[in-house]
């Protein structure tokens, strides 16, 4: 994916760093391949290699396929762990997730917030590893959401606002639908699982406590499992 140096209607561009990297060891791209490129925000196209050396690759580019639509979906997710949180980043953005927002709650610890993958750049770098390995292009909005009560009192509501509002829990849940028909806002919570009083808040806030069964999952794994029972052919 190019990002801002990058125009629409542009039609040469340089590959150097990370992505010359990948595409010459992963790919092991030549001169006279054509490889799935993209603008970020933009749209998905071919890129025909024209000269390759150690540092740089130049590329004819053609950019005129739109990317797939993003999931018409908010995920709220209390924050993971640091050591899990790149992963969960990229398996969101790579199934579409259009907005995510990492929340604080009781069981999420106080370090995490300090982590360094919060960094602007690396929240970045993560939804692109991501876009990339679904061959598409639109950056998914990730808010970070130190408190709460204030966001879920104050924000969650105009922000879920007209969505299928369903939260994950093991507990006191039904079982969570197969499939939806539009729009969802869905709250995953941490390793230690929502404490009763933050189910209580986010039910006032309109949420309906969703289950897969008794099977309890890692973050990690609940995510991808929720998301192909509410859009199976995201
Ligand atoms: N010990 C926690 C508990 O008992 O609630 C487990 C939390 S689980 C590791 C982390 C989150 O994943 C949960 O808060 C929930 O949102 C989601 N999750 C995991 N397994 C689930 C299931 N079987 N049904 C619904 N949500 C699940």
């Amino acid at each position: 994916l190019f990002d801002d140096d990058f125009t629409q209607g542009q039609t040469t561009a340089r590959l150097t760093g990370r992505r010359l990297r990948h595409v010459k060891e992963v790919h092991r791209a030549k001169v006279g391949d054509t490889l799935t490129v993209g603008r970020l925000d933009g749209n998905l196209g071919t890129g025909e290699v024209l000269s390759m050396d150690k540092d740089a690759m130049e590329l004819a580019v053609s950019l005129d396929a739109p990317p797939p639509p993003p999931l018409p979906l908010t995920l709220i997710l209390a924050l993971p762990r640091p050591k899990v949180l790149n992963r969960v980043i990229i398996a969101a953005t790579s199934m579409g997730v259009k907005r995510l927002v990492l929340l604080n709650a009781v069981r999420v610890e106080k370090s995490f917030w300090q982590s360094p993958r919060l960094s602007e750049e690396n929240l970045l770098s993560q939804r692109v590893l991501g876009l990339e390995q679904a061959k598409d292009t639109r950056l998914p909005e990730i808010l970070l959401k130190n408190r709460f009560k204030p966001f879920v009192e104050d924000e969650l509501p105009a922000m879920a606002v007209g969505t299928e509002k369903l939260a994950a829990h093991p507990y006191d849940a039904v079982p969570c639908p197969v499939r939806v028909d539009g729009p969802v806002t869905l709250a995953v919570g941490p390793e230690g699982g929502f404490i009763p009083y933050e189910m209580d808040k986010l039910k006032e806030a309109g949420f309906q406590a969703v289950s897969m069964g008794e099977r309890i999952l890692r973050v990690e794994s609940a995510i991808p499992a929720l998301l192909s029972r509410l859009y199976p052919t995201f």
